[in-house]
């Protein structure tokens, strides 16, 4: 039986429009590539479905444009951290909030607390996760989080609403937090890292994420998976991730899509 993945969050509208720096991430080892090559590489793969996530709120317009236009393509409405800074007026605020109703739209996100880079201030990050937790429970959309060293007050902030679904996306921290996650109910999604011999330390964690809890991504075009590396990352590349986890986890590679379709197909609605 063929393979069918889901790349649950990838940023392949952004092939699109010169709109944000990542655009020209696409193209930067100088291979061809349209939205068409892509979506047929990764059907190729056993990757037939796909999440588009956006970072800010013309990002997300361009994600949902993009999943409208094409098959098998859904998105997610998102404000990064890194863009909170940007993104508090009341007037942006409501143009965000009406995408949630758009059709194909089928998450919340990128949207969490960044102190790594700490490119917006911490209350205008928290105040854009607050609204976007708000939006998703207000539309009973799940939420893709992006948290890099702020656990300590991502749980606060996300325990203080009920009813909260959603993925920890590209997570890389501890399995202490990947337990705490599993307890509050969310996913965890893995992507090219975990194949990153810098990862040898969290392959503990990788293999004992719960399998009814994990869920595939990319985060093209970044983070290519071993061995790929140097080349840009596209959905595709989920397969090389689910061959390494497979492995790792001591499961057949069927058996890990099966259940992280299923899983990804129980978070998103996919339709
Ligand atoms: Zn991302």
């Amino acid at each position: 039986m063929a393979l069918s993945m889901i790349d649950t969050h990838c940023h392949v509208h952004e092939i699109e429009a010169s709109l944000t720096p990542v655009h020209d991430k696409w193209f930067a080892d100088g291979a061809e590539r349209t939205a068409d090559s892509i979506l047929a590489a990764a059907q190729g793969s056993g990757v037939d479905r796909i999440i588009v996530i956006g970072t800010s709120l013309a990002d997300s317009e361009l994600a949902v444009g993009f999943a409208q236009a094409y098959d098998n393509v859904w998105a997610s409405i998102g404000i990064h951290p890194h863009e909170a800074k940007d993104h508090r007026s009341a007037a942006q605020k409501k143009r965000f909030e009406a995408l949630a109703s758009q059709p194909k739209v089928v998450a919340v996100g990128e949207c969490g607390l960044d102190y790594f880079y700490d490119l917006s201030p911490h209350d205008a990050q928290a105040e854009l996760l607050r609204f976007q937790i708000e939006v998703a429970l207000t539309h009973n959309l799940p939420l893709s989080f992006h948290v890099r060293d702020a656990f300590e007050d991502f749980w606060p902030l996300f325990e203080s609403y009920q009813n909260v679904r959603g993925v920890l996306h590209s997570f890389t921290d501890s399995q202490a937090n990947m337990l705490h996650a599993i307890d509050q109910g969310l996913y965890i999604g893995v992507n090219g890292i975990a194949t990153f011999p810098s990862s040898a330390a969290q392959h503990v964690i990788y293999r004992t994420i719960p399998q009814q809890r994990l869920l595939l991504e990319t985060d093209a075009p970044f983070l290519t998976p071993v061995p790929f590396r140097g080349k840009v990352c596209e959905p595709k590349h989920v397969a090389n991730t689910a061959e390494f986890l497979a492995r790792l986890r001591g499961e057949s590679l069927e058996e890990l899509a099966a259940a992280t379709t299923a899983n990804a197909e129980a978070l998103f609605t996919l339709r």
